[in-house]
C-alpha cells in the first residue's frame, strides 16, 4: 500500500475501477450463440464452427474483452497482484448469473497448475468464484477438479493448438452425479480450457456444466 489507488484503466484518483470507466464496459446484451456465447451476427457461429465444444453445455460472459477497460482489469487482476478488483468484477459475473439464470449448485474456479499457483501466489478465478458465491449464495469448490499438467500460456496459440494443449490437462476427485456446475474464469477465448474442464466434470458424473467468464475474447 505505497501507493494510493488510481483507476486500472484511466489512472483517475483513489479507485482501482473508476464509475467512468466501469459504466464504459461494453456488457454483452445481445443475442449469442448459445453454446460459446459469442455474440452472435448470424445463425452459424463461426467460432463453433471452426472449434466446436463438446462437453459443456454452453459458456456465458459478462463483457468483450478488445477495447474495453475490462481488458485493464483483468490484467491487473491476473498479473498485476491487483487482488483487490476482484469484488467489483465478481458482481458483474453475479448480474451475469442472474440474466442468463444459470442456476447451478456448485462453483469450480478453473483451476492453475499448482507451478503456477506458487509462482502467482494466488488464483485470480478463485478469487472471483468466491466473492461470486457470496454474491448469489452458492458453495465454491476449490478441490475436486484440478490441473494435472501445466498446460502454460494459451494466449499465442491458435484455436486448434489450444484445444490440443488443454485436452486431458484435468481431473476431478470424487462422484459428482446429480449436480449442476458452474465453472468461473477470467476470460474466455475459444472455450477449450473451459470444455476440458468440463470433460473431466461430467467422465465423473456431473449432470450440467455451464461456464460463466468475465470477458468474451473473439
Ligand atoms: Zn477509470
Ligand atoms: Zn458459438
Amino acid at each position: 500500500m505505497l501507493f494510493p489507488p488510481a483507476c486500472v484503466h484511466c489512472k483517475a484518483p483513489n479507485v482501482w475501477l473508476c464509475q467512468n470507466c466501469k459504466s464504459g464496459i461494453f456488457f454483452i446484451t445481445s443475442i449469442v450463440c448459445p453454446r460459446c456465447g459469442t455474440p452472435a451476427s448470424s445463425p452459424a457461429c463461426t467460432q463453433c464452427s471452426t472449434n466446436r465444444l463438446h462437453y459443456i453445455d454452453g459458456i456465458r460472459s459478462a463483457a468483450v474483452f478488445e477495447d474495453n477497460p475490462m481488458r485493464s482489469a483483468v490484467h491487473h487482476l491476473k498479473y498485476q497482484g491487483r487482488k483487490v478488483l476482484a469484488s467489483s468484477l465478481a458482481e458483474m459475473l453475479a448480474e451475469t448469473y442472474r440474466y442468463y439464470n444459470l442456476n447451478a449448485d456448485v462453483i469450480i474456479p478453473v483451476p492453475l497448475h499448482r507451478t503456477r499457483l506458487k509462482e502467482r501466489g494466488y488464483n485470480q478465478s478463485t478469487l472471483l468464484a468466491k466473492k461470486l458465491g457470496r454474491l448469489v449464495g452458492l458453495p465454491v469448490d476449490t478441490t475436486t477438479l484440478y490441473r494435472t499438467r501445466d498446460t502454460g500460456q494459451q494466449m499465442a496459440l491458435k484455436a486448434q493448438q489450444r484445444r490440443h494443449n488443454v485436452a486431458g490437462a484435468f481431473a476431478c476427485r470424487g462422484h459428482l452425479s446429480g449436480l449442476k456446475f458452474l465453472l468461473v474464469d477470467d476470460v474466455c477465448t475459444t472455450g477449450s480450457t473451459l470444455d476440458a474442464c468440463a470433460m473431466s466434470l461430467k467422465m465423473n458424473g456431473a449432470d450440467a456444466v455451464w461456464g460463466l467468464t468475465l470477458a468474451k475474447a473473439t
